[in-house]
């Protein structure tokens, strides 16, 4: 029988704890196997960079630049113009980032020319703001901003050297551009034993620095996101008893009930072989990152994760875990992570919209290194909610079944 600690791909040799992503890639650029994706991306990058390299074309003046030559719609301020990451001829042509991700996912060929393609050789017209860190991480990444590149690292945190994880953005790939600290998780285990991460905008975990949190029940299968807001249950005992105040914490937001800000769910395959089964909801946002509704459940019938198990999903965007495939040949059940992961882990997993599974992996996470994690994500997910998905991920206990 198969074990779930069969997902993998290829592996390679593990190292001592790097210090940092870009130092792990340069140090194991020759272990690594070459796949063909990982070849594409790096001549696509090549012609990307050095435009006096690129090979001499022919000018494509039929092409109307003012609208996107997939849903032919025009561009606008919100939705603005790509070059087509085509890595053959095609210059000048412009359209859509959700179309050409859409179109990538039915096909991975260029549209014009019928030659390869990679989004991940597409310069996203927009960046991350750190001016103001905390509503930068708690907002959806802009759609423009394409997948953001991130790494998680574990580390050992507090008194008692629980485990804890670091989220870091990479610098863009061939730049020297450093790689930005976004969050940093501290895990608590609470009296009746089920896990409770805090999530911080400091390395060193300062109370009034905390955005959120992220509770488990008991069993491991299912995690709930917080903001800092409090528990309904413990605001009506502090009413009841007239004055419990001084239990609260810097951090918290003293009467304001707290919001839902997603809901992951782990099922074992019903087979007991094969991989774990994974759903996310999250509240509803807009192409612009905008929220329609927010999800602050006085009542335990509207929380997200009771909303999950009775199907209830209006306001909610869903998600789940792409299926690996079982290869023959390598006895064990793979996903395509296109070079961005290189250890075997039960912890890898690439989430993908139940609804719009065009849009390609909305999160993928995937150990390279023992104490190392590549996190790519897109719109609408907030690097809030990516982080948390992939703790969660880690710390399910379907993971040792
Ligand atoms: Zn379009
Ligand atoms: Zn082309």
């Amino acid at each position: 029988m198969l074990s779930p600690d069969s997902v993998h791909v290829s592996i390679a040799p593990a190292m001592a704890s790097p210090r940092s992503l870009r130092e792990l890639e340069q140090a194991s650029v020759l272990s690594l196997p070459i796949s063909p994706r990982s070849r594409i991306c790096a001549s696509a990058a090549a012609v990307h960079h050095s435009p006096a390299a690129a090979p001499a074309r022919e000018p494509l003046e039929s092409i109307d630049d003012n609208c996107c030559l997939i849903c032919m719609d025009d561009f606008s301020e919100r939705r603005k113009p790509y070059p087509l990451p085509c890595i053959g001829a095609c210059t000048g042509a412009s359209v859509h980032y959700r179309c050409i991700m859409a179109w990538l996912g039915q096909s991975g060929s260029c549209p014009l020319c019928r030659g390869p393609c990679d989004p991940l050789a597409m310069e996203p017209t927009q960046t991350l703001d750190f001016a103001d860190l905390k509503s930068t991480v708690m907002r959806p990444v802009p759609l423009d901003a394409g997948i953001v590149r991130c790494y998680v690292k574990q580390v050992y945190k507090g008194l008692f050297k629980q485990y804890g994880y670091e989220l870091y953005l990479q610098g863009r790939i061939g730049t020297d551009e450093p790689d930005q600290f976004l969050l940093a998780a501290k895990k608590q285990l609470r009296k009746n034993m089920t896990a409770n991460y805090s999530i911080y905008t400091t390395q060193t975990c300062d109370e009034n620095t905390r955005v959120g949190r992220m509770g488990s029940n008991f069993l491991g299968t299912v995690f709930t996101m917080y903001d800092n807001g409090r528990d309904p249950q413990k605001i009506a005992k502090i009413q009841d008893a007239g004055n419990g105040l001084d239990t609260l914490g810097p951090g918290d937001n003293v009467l304001q009930i707290r919001e839902e800000l997603g809901c992951c769910t782990y099922e074992a395959n019903r087979t007991s072989v094969g991989p774990r089964k994974m759903r996310v909801c999250i509240p509803d946002v807009d192409e612009a990152g905008r929220s329609s509704k927010i999800v602050r459940p006085t009542n335990p019938k509207d929380r997200i994760v009771n909303r999950m198990s009775v199907g209830e999903l209006t306001d909610l965007i869903k998600f789940i875990n792409r299926e690996p495939v079982f290869r023959e040949d390598l006895g064990a059940y793979c996903l395509d992570f296109g070079g961005r992961v290189s250890m075997a882990s039960v912890k890898n997993f690439q989430l993908i919209s139940s609804e719009d599974p065009s849009m390609g992996n909305v999160l993928q996470f995937g150990r390279v290194a023992d104490d190392m994690f590549t996190m790519d994500f897109q719109w609408p997910l907030s690097p809030f909610q990516a982080f948390a998905i992939c703790l969660s991920s880690c710390d399910t206990k379907l993971a040792c079944v």
